[in-house]
């Protein structure tokens, strides 16, 4: 936790000394906003440079100012600017609620991330996953509907690597899946399963 609230200084405004108590410097910001800022995903595109291995970053305004080095009342248009079209999901990450994205369209590694990653009971991330991953179940590779009249074909979120086997609630261990592939599947390691006659009975398709 400590670690933690030492991110959320530094990441934020409130702090006025730099860790080795050096004055707070503020950074040089352009008088000029620079081309990429036209354009949404552009913007996200110099993002990129800034996010984790799990596409993670701080979504704190000074801290976007910052990085970007634009000031910071235009960092915040463009931060709303690409949230509204859906390209960073905005969370409050942790029990520190520390204001944080996960960049959607980004495909990465994985595996060192300090920050929290979304909370996987958020249908708003359900749905940015299933975004991501084209509405395809990952398992049987049709697509998930939410029909009223397709509860089998509902989206879910299903864990590569299983939580009971150490698997993480980290981007990189999430994909979607049909809520009955989702529930077939179990723990069963995704290469046994995905494909095969057992995807096609938790669909109801056999034989
Ligand atoms: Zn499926």
């Amino acid at each position: 936790m400590a670690y933690s609230t030492r991110c959320w200084q530094r990441f934020g405004d409130a702090g006025t000394t730099s860790d080795k108590g050096e004055p707070h410097v503020a950074p040089k910001t352009l008088d000029v906003m620079p081309e990429w800022s036209s354009s949404p995903a552009a913007t996200l595109a110099e993002l990129r440079k800034f996010a984790d291995d799990e596409a993670l970053m701080p979504w704190q305004r000074g801290h976007v100012a910052d990085v970007l080095h634009i000031p910071q009342p235009q960092a915040a248009g463009l931060m709303t600017a690409v949230a509204e079209r859906g390209l960073v999901l905005p969370y409050l990450g942790g029990s520190a609620q520390l204001r944080l994205a996960y960049l959607v369209g980004e495909e990465r590694p994985g595996g060192s991330s300090i920050l929290p990653p979304p909370s996987i009971q958020s249908l708003t991330t359900r749905d940015c996953y299933a975004r991501r991953d084209g509405w395809l179940c990952h398992l049987c590779g049709r697509k998930t509907r939410d029909g009223y009249d397709t509860p089998r074909e509902w989206s879910s979120l299903d864990h590569l690597v299983p939580r009971s086997e150490g698997g993480s609630d980290y981007p990189s261990n999430i994909k979607t899946a049909h809520i009955s592939c989702n529930k077939a599947r179990r723990v069963r390691p995704v290469a046994e399963f995905a494909g095969s006659p057992l995807t096609r009975i938790a669909e109801g398709r056999w034989p």
